[in-house]
């Protein structure tokens, strides 16, 4: 299928994207990297009357360290993630999601912005930024305001941007010297979107895990912070006896469903191995 007929404008500023909404109101659509629009309007799930490209807008791009958070602008594409020094030394854990995510010539095209505001449950992006406790910046004509990403996602490809606001970056604090991340994923191929994932955070204080954070994707409508779990760990050692009592607990923080491949019972069952193997990386 191709794309119902459709303008297009590659506004040179945030003030003349705004003027772009306001002008064409719910008939418009953003664009980023593409990887998910497109697909969307090729199919004919997404039919808006124009196109208004990010792509030229100065000053939501790049990532820089600014005090004790990590400014990753909204066009920074998965694959600048995955190769910079600073994201490797300030937020490894987004290091190590990005090779997770599709292929490289999607990495090279797709944004960070893009896909926080698709809110994709199965996608690394959301349940990392839940995970590291980072901000999502969106900027409207009234100004910008600073969103948790605790707060962001709300369900099925649905967040908390309020219809014509425009991510302009993601603030995600640095980590300390005793911070540790792990972040593991099965898939069925290697590029494929997450059966179940983890994305993993705590600081380790004398071999205990304090602050740990335990964030699913794949297995709910939107990222899944695993209450239990973490609340059974939460300051102690991870001996056998506190992994097996956290892995218990996932069956009342995850109900996942099934899907074309895999019964909630494997979901849960895949969600409780990639527990035990996180919290193995976490201490080592
Ligand atoms: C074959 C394939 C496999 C994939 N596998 C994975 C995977 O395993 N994991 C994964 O996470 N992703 C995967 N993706 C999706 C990919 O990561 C996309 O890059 C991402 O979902 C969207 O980013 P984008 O920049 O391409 O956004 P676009 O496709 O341009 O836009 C996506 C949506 O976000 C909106 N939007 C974009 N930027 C902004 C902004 N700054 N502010 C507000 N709204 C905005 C758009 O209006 C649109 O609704 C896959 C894509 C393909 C084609």
């Amino acid at each position: 299928m191709k794309a119902a007929p459709f303008a297009y404008a590659k506004p040179g500023s945030l003030r003349e994207a705004f003027a772009l909404l306001e002008r064409h109101g719910d008939r418009a659509k953003l664009l980023a990297g593409g990887q998910s629009l497109i697909a969307a309007l090729n199919m004919r799930l997404a039919t808006p009357s124009i196109l208004v490209d990010l792509t030229a807008i100065p000053g939501i791009d790049g990532i820089q360290l600014r005090g004790d958070h990590l400014a990753i602008g909204a066009l920074v594409r998965h694959r600048e993630i995955e190769r910079s020094e600073l994201v490797a030394k300030h937020a490894p854990l987004l290091s190590q999601a990005a090779p997770h995510i599709a292929h490289v010539a999607i990495r090279n095209a797709g944004t960070i912005g893009g896909s926080l505001a698709m809110a994709d449950p199965a996608a690394e992006w959301p349940a990392c930024c839940v995970a590291l406790e980072a901000h999502i910046v969106a900027a409207s004509p009234k100004g910008e305001r600073r969103i948790p990403a605790t707060k962001f996602f709300k369900s099925l490809f649905t967040t908390a941007l309020a219809p014509r606001e425009i991510i302009t970056a993601v603030e995600v604090p640095v980590a300390g010297a005793n911070t540790r991340s792990a972040f593991l994923e099965l898939v069925r191929r290697r590029g494929d979107y997450a059966i179940v994932g983890l994305a993993a955070h705590t600081q380790l204080e004398r071999g205990a895990l304090t602050r740990l954070r335990l964030v699913y994707l794949g297995v709910g409508d939107a990222p899944v912070s695993a209450a239990g779990a973490m609340e059974k760990l939460e300051g102690k050692r991870a001996t056998p006896e506190a992994i097996a009592a956290a892995q218990a607990a996932l069956e009342q923080d995850l109900s996942p469903a099934a899907d074309l491949t895999h019964s909630a019972a494997t979901k849960l069952h895949l969600a409780r191995v990639l527990l035990g193997r996180a919290l193995a990386a976490l201490v080592t």
